[in-house]
């Protein structure tokens, strides 16, 4: 499976005392065409994350993609997302109106959030035969399926509690479990997102310092 797209880094660097990003660094700047020296240590550039994972590269944890196409090309801040949870040998269990859907493909650009501890390899072990067992239920079967209220979200989280439960610690509600763990995930998924297409479209994107107005007048000035 290529995933050349989701692995694109991108960068952030200094100059015109703005924040430029872009997918490399240019010869010249684009806001005043001078050429990009690496003298100053401030304008060395800086390399941002990409959120996204191939999912199937994952051990036991919890995924989130688009329901419809991919975060890069289609996802708008608003669109329905679809999760799941791998298990140790990346596939995504995941729940549909089908029944649940053990995908070995389809993933490769996802939000990953694990959801074992480093150092559990108890459960770790156990963790296939958990989820295929917690799968097999009649909770899930295609018919108990409901859009709103009984869902991919329902079976991934009351599988999360489960293994809290088993962890000895306290369950999560589903609103706790999205302003936790998911909201932080999609904000930042979001901002990579913005800039990515920005820097497809324009070649780089701006934005200001955000202590602009301490920083000391630069010599030259000349932007
Ligand atoms: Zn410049």
């Amino acid at each position: 499976m290529q995933c050349t797209e989701a692995g694109k880094a991108l960068i952030k660097f200094n100059h015109c005392k703005k924040y430029i990003y872009s997918f490399s660094v240019p010869q010249c700047c684009p806001l005043c065409q001078q050429v990009i020296g690496s003298r100053k240590l401030e304008e060395a550039p800086i390399s941002i994350s990409n959120p996204f994972t191939n999912g199937h590269q994952e051990k036991c944890s919890f995924l989130l993609r688009p329901t419809q196409g991919t975060f890069l090309r289609e996802y708008d801040g608003r669109s329905d997302l679809h999760v799941g949870i791998t298990n140790t040998n990346g596939v995504v269990y995941n729940y549909t109106t089908h029944g649940v859907r053990r995908d070995e493909a389809g993933w490769e650009e996802s939000v990953s959030i694990p959801l074992l501890q480093p150092g559990m390899y108890g459960l770790m072990d156990q963790w296939d035969k958990y989820l295929e067992d917690f799968s097999s239920t009649g909770a899930w079967l295609p018919q108990r399926y409901e859009e709103d209220r009984h869902n991919c979200y329902s079976y991934t989280l009351t599988f999360i509690n489960c293994i809290l439960t088993t962890e000895g610690k306290e369950q999560l509600g589903k609103e706790e479990f999205t302003e936790k763990y998911v909201v932080p995930r999609t904000r930042k998924a979001s901002k990579y997102i913005t800039l990515y297409r920005a820097i497809e479209e324009h070649g780089f994107y701006v934005t200001d310092h955000p202590d602009e107005e301490t920083s000391p007048p630069e010599g030259s000035g000349s932007c």
